[in-house]
């Protein structure tokens, strides 16, 4: 994501093949199929083929239920205070999820909504799987649009259709993380899959998604997309009666652009082929044979999704350029490897805000070097740390979890600010050649897994002794940014 706030922006203004590579029978394949009714409500069914790629055997699975973030018991907002009245532009508006049945191999299991925030699933297993081996699990569910301008739910342009299904919350030490939705950032962790979906609409919805339909079938007023991709961490959706498209090719992609208010939308379409292409050649090939990004209600500046991005339609500029830029390197810091962004937000984010800068810097067109992007974004740090938070907390330890940031400006000072100068100022003590390298041989070699802060350091290391010590005062908090 990239919140987009006044400080840093008067600054800028002032001047697989995966899935494909892995063999099928060994990643777990999500097939499913929605109905959306008009009264914002969707009835879905989510039938899981879950391979246990664990060496152990595995008796419960624990899904992460998103939307019941936005229900009206939830104890935990997904928005600070401050955003209420721009994303509930007709008042305050409830959502969420409602399990109806889960069943494994056809036959009913037991399952319990858990967690004080009823945002976990756990379906204790009939039968055990063992290491290697695969069991069908099938979960009906009603999900319920909140009409906010956010991820989830429903504005006057565009809905929202992302994090709607049970997605399983990834194993760590042989626990699942559960990944709690709190206001900042993005509280979303999981493994690569494949997925089919079959998505039913009325027909006056033009849909941007993760992936093209390869069926489209029209009955009544309702239409049916049939869409399948191998090898992404989520699908999303992004619904409009009023999306026009263009697209064009990219070296390895087709960019498709799906926009409703937007006067530059040649120029839009342009700046996401030139940075999926230049990210493409810095770092890992992107694999996908699309690429989508499109206007959408939604408050916070810009949101990714594999193969797709969502970007506020309000956007003007060069905010609109740097957004664009920011959630297209997302496909490949977070898109392609995955980081537990609950934890370390600042890796995902911090390597995505350096790319962008990286960019500007090469296209000379947009005016705006790395030395002027760098020095607004050191300056606005200092500025949100000194006058925002506590005058002595210029130290801030990085790897903590969203829910110990205090507020969302502590949030954007840590994950977005201070990150991606620990990136430039790890770059100037590897040097820029070498950086660049380490940089490549990251993605190349955590791509469709998940990066843990440990591995990121090891692999530091092996391209600069001292890197790993380097990275680590920064992290902890022992040294200001230089
Ligand atoms: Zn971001």
């Amino acid at each position: 994501m990239k919140k987009i706030i006044c400080i840093i922006l008067c600054v800028l203004c002032l001047n697989v093949t995966v899935g494909c590579s892995n063999e099928e029978s060994l990643v777990s394949e999500y097939n499913i199929s929605v109905t959306l009714n008009s009264d914002m409500t969707a009835s879905c069914n989510l039938t899981l083929n879950y391979v246990n790629e664990t060496k152990e055997k595995i008796d419960f699975l624990e899904f992460m239920l998103y939307p019941n973030a936005f229900s009206k018991g939830s104890e935990i907002k997904p928005i600070y205070s401050e955003y209420v009245e721009r994303a509930f532009e007709n008042g305050v508006s409830y959502g969420g999820i409602e399990i109806t049945s889960v069943k494994q191999d056809e036959k009913s299991a037991r399952f319990e909504v858990i967690g004080g925030k009823k945002h976990f699933l756990k379906v204790e297993l009939l039968e055990e799987v063992k290491s290697g081996k695969n069991t069908q699990i099938s979960i009906d569910f009603l999900v319920t649009l909140p009409n906010v301008n956010h991820r989830f739910g429903y504005g006057k342009n565009t809905v929202n259709l992302t994090g709607f299904y049970p997605i399983l919350c990834p194993l760590e030490n042989g626990e699942y993380y559960e990944s709690v939705y709190y206001p900042s950032g993005d509280p979303f962790y999981s493994d690569v899959a494949n997925y089919k979906v079959n998505l039913t609409v009325p027909s006056a919805y033009v849909i941007a998604s993760s992936m093209s339909p390869e069926l489209v079938e029209i009955e009544g007023e309702r239409t049916t997309y049939s869409y399948a991709r191998n090898g992404v961490r989520e699908v999303a959706f992004i619904l409009s009666k009023n999306f026009n498209v263009i697209k064009k090719s990219a070296e390895n992609a087709e960019v498709f652009y799906y926009y409703f208010n937007d006067e530059n939308a040649e120029n839009s379409l342009e700046t996401a082929i030139k940075s999926l292409d230049y990210f493409s050649n810095k770092y890992v090939e992107y694999p996908y044979e699309e690429y989508v990004f499109c206007e959408a209600d939604f408050i916070y500046g810009g949101m990714e999704y594999p193969c797709l991005t969502m970007i506020d339609k309000d956007l003007n500029g060069f905010e609109r350029d740097y957004t664009i830029v920011h959630e297209t390197a997302h496909q490949w810091w977070y898109g392609l490897v995955g980081v537990n962004q609950s934890e370390n937000a600042f890796i995902d984010e911090g390597l995505t805000e350096y790319s962008t800068v990286m960019f500007f810097d090469n296209f000379s067109e947009y005016n705006k070097s790395k030395k002027q992007l760098f020095n607004a974004v050191y300056n606005a740090y200092f500025e949100l740390r000194k006058s925002l938070l506590k005058e002595d907390d210029l130290t801030p330890k990085m790897n903590r979890n969203l829910g110990e940031f205090s507020s969302d400006l502590d949030y954007v000072s840590i994950a977005y600010y201070r990150a991606q100068l620990t990136f430039r100022d790890l770059c100037e003590f590897m040097g820029e050649k070498r950086f660049d390298k380490f940089l490549k041989n990251l993605c190349a070699k955590y791509a469709y897994k998940n990066l843990t802060l440990n591995n990121l350091l090891l692999t530091a290391e092996k391209y600069k002794k001292g890197a790993k010590n380097f990275l680590v005062s920064y992290i902890d908090g022992s040294v200001a940014v230089k």
